[in-house]
């Protein structure tokens, strides 16, 4: 099920993204078993290579309130923003590769699929997945041989034994 309140949120919070060069304001709020939400924007810097996506800014704030091991879902909306102030755009937006990955790594902390829900920017469209589905075959601590904790090492085995 997915939660408007949560897609409304982001498309609220969108407009406040640091996106002067692409203009492109993404928001993604991050929320864990106990409903807590965590959030993030995107903030771009004028040497390119440094901008943070706002799953970046989301999943951070979930690891400094030692949450990154308790995301269930999270919601990714973005567009452009139009003269009025709000987010717009009919494209689903979803996560780039970098933020795959650094979800994934919240999913073998926490030892279950995270939903990720990609909203367009106008909220109209929305697409849910998950990051097991949005990674297949992942590289993940598995494959460092390091150990997750026990849920999580349980999971993921399962998982990469396709
Ligand atoms: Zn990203």
């Amino acid at each position: 099920m997915n939660d408007r309140t949560l897609i409304d949120e982001c498309r609220a919070l969108a407009p406040r993204a640091y996106a002067p060069y692409s203009e492109f304001h993404v928001a993604a709020a991050a929320r864990t078993a106990a409903g807590t939400v965590h959030r993030g924007v995107n903030m771009e810097n004028a040497s390119y290579g440094l901008t943070m996506c706002a799953e970046v800014g989301a999943l951070m704030a979930a690891t400094i309130a030692g949450d990154l091991a308790n995301i269930r879902e999270i919601y990714i909306a973005g567009g452009t923003v139009n003269a009025n102030g709000k987010l717009t755009g009919k494209n689903i937006v979803t996560p780039c590769g970098r933020c795959r990955q650094l979800i994934y790594e919240a999913a073998c902390l926490s030892g279950r699929d995270i939903a990720v829900i990609c909203v367009s920017g106008d909220g109209t469209r929305v697409r849910r997945s998950t990051i097991r589905k949005l990674l297949p075959y992942s590289f993940g601590p598995h494959t460092m041989g390091k150990r997750e904790n026990n849920r999580g090492a349980r999971r993921s085995s399962r998982v990469y034994k396709r």
